[in-house]
């Protein structure tokens, strides 16, 4: 996830040195963090839907073991992302 967000500035980065201010970069870079937060963003509970990756008001880059409003055991979940 931060590697994808490092590369997708990397590669605006790049086109905007090359080819000057380009706004196909900008979409591409904004696709490609589309494309990596989509899988981490439907890593919900089974059981309540609350999403893993947030701890309170925090968002952290891994998900949760367990969830943090019922209690169940996510790790122990065949969940739709595994
Ligand atoms: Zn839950």
């Amino acid at each position: 996830m931060l590697g994808v967000t490092a590369l997708a500035v990397l590669l605006v980065l790049a086109v905007d040195r090359f080819y000057g201010h380009s706004s196909i970069a900008f979409a591409a870079a904004i696709v490609m963090l589309l494309l990596a937060n989509a899988p981490m963003l439907r890593f919900n509970c089974p059981e309540c839907g609350k999403n893993a990756f947030f701890r309170g008001v925090f968002v952290v880059p891994w998900p949760n073991r367990t969830c943090t409003r019922c209690g169940r055991d996510l790790a122990a979940t065949p969940s739709q992302n595994r």
